[in-house]
């Protein structure tokens, strides 16, 4: 029997995040006060997030210990299972090994609840009664709302318009775990209603959604804000996928020379790339890879400025590739790679050439993900897709140089609530959307001047 699944012990579990910032080549960039420019501080952000939280975002001590109580609510799924795709292998005849990190087999399907559980236990530590967030195609709303019900917090979701009406089991999902969900933008606020004025026929976005989010909750002290990517402690809390998949890895005997992970706001891609990263920096030789889809370019056409996180101008001013604030990208199935910008520490990264980056079509990516399905069993979510087909590739290319290589990819989340996508594929209904230069430069028009 060949051992396909390498799999920890629930006492082998990582008991610490790994903070990247500990290793950078460079100090990361500020984040900037979108009213003075000003570096933000501590108080700026205290009206959204806890302490425990705003000290991760600045920290820069190496391992930050996991919580028990956290441990305690990760062990309802992990350790996730780290798999050699033989299978795979054999179907496209090829010289190199896959290995794949599973995250589907959290209760939300998908990586997002590493953070949503740790986010949930600082808030009610520090006496938050609620969190407010927004959600694409419904993972993060889900990971949330999940969270919410185990440490006992109420959870508000403004899910992108367009999600809402493609995805309504996510939404149920959310309400089964007791969040509360409107669609995007919604006249509940003050963002909304702006957007609306404007496009009453808007199908929403990441950047509105948070936006509206935001709002709510600097309007209400016992409210916070909860970001499901993107930011530092977020990208922190996902480490644990890496953290595993290195004990996992060496189970098996192995390294990889390659890891790839689909790029929305970054964290699936931080979560199995950081702690792997860290071996780069003093020496070893990989290529990570960020995928992205051709319609949200975030890392491959966007520009390295500073942006607003939102579409309003709420939000910190952050360093990294974004396609403009005001970018709303074409309504793919993969929603939860359709954000403006990336995590300021993915794009540092990228900028200073550490990481690679590609983009990939929608037709493809379904088509690697019913190849990876009819293979491997696993259906991939629309997201963690655009991963299965950039290790097919990856591992074709190696091929063709003659070449074995090592290919790690994170398998980020299942696409059991993503099957009218695939009915779209089968039907051939599924549009390829590539962005327009002509479009994007009018978006990068508008980002927000920063003398820095
Ligand atoms: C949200 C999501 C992503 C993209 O978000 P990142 O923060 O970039 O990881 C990728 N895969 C799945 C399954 C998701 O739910």
């Amino acid at each position: 029997m060949r051992n396909r699944m390498i799999q920890l012990s629930q006492n082998e579990i990582p008991r610490q995040w790994y903070n990247i910032v500990a290793d950078f080549p460079n100090p990361p960039e500020p984040v900037l006060h979108p009213g003075t420019g000003k570096p933000v501080g501590p108080d700026d952000l205290k009206p959204l997030f806890p302490m425990a939280l705003i000290e991760q975002e600045v920290s820069t001590q190496r391992f930050i210990p996991i919580p028990e109580e956290v441990l305690d609510a990760l062990t309802l799924w992990r350790p996730t299972p780290l798999f050699r795709a033989y299978n795979l292998e054999k179907a496209l005849g090829t010289q190199s090994k896959i290995y794949y990190k599973y995250e589907g087999v959290s209760p939300a399907g998908s990586h997002k609840p590493n953070t949503a559980v740790a986010q949930a236990y600082y808030n009610k530590k520090e006496g938050i009664k609620k969190l407010t967030t927004e959600t694409g195609a419904g993972q993060w709303g889900s990971a949330l709302s999940l969270a919410g019900s185990l440490f006992g917090l109420d959870i508000k979701v403004f899910m992108v318009k367009v999600s809402y009406e493609q995805k309504p089991y996510r939404r149920l999902l959310m309400e089964t775990w007791g969040g509360n969900v409107t669609p995007s933008p919604s006249t509940e606020t003050e963002a909304g209603r702006k957007v609306l004025e404007k496009d009453p026929n808007s199908t929403g976005s990441l950047g509105i959604a948070i936006s509206e989010a935001v709002e709510v909750a600097a309007m209400n002290p016992d409210t916070n804000y909860s970001l499901g990517s993107v930011l530092n402690h977020v990208l922190l809390h996902q480490t644990i996928i890496g953290e595993e998949a290195r004990l996992q890895m060496e189970m098996a005997g192995d390294y990889p020379d390659v890891i790839i992970a689909s790029c929305g706001g970054g964290s699936n891609f931080a979560g199995i790339s950081f702690p792997f990263l860290r071996d780069k920096f003093h020496g070893r030789d990989m290529r990570v890879i960020a995928v992205e889809p051709t319609a949200c370019p975030t890392l491959t056409k966007g520009k390295y400025a500073y942006d607003f996180g939102d579409t309003v101008g709420l939000t910190p001013l952050v360093k990294m590739y974004t396609l403009g604030h005001n970018f709303v990208p074409a309504g793919i199935h993969a929603g939860g790679l359709r954000y403006h910008g990336d995590s300021a520490l993915v794009s540092q990264l990228y900028h200073e050439g550490q990481i690679e980056a590609m983009a990939l079509e929608q037709r493809d990516i379904f088509e690697g993900a019913v190849l990876f399905a009819r293979h491997e069993g696993i259906v991939p979510a629309p997201e963690s897709a655009h991963s299965v087909q950039a290790a097919i590739l990856e591992a074709k290319k190696a091929d063709e140089e003659g070449k074995s290589k090592t290919i790690l990819f994170n398998l980020s989340g299942h696409g059991h609530f993503d099957l009218a996508a695939y009915e779209q594929f089968f039907k051939g209904e599924i549009q390829d959307s590539t962005l327009k230069e002509e479009e994007l430069s009018k978006f990068l028009a508008e980002l927000p001047p920063v003398a820095m």
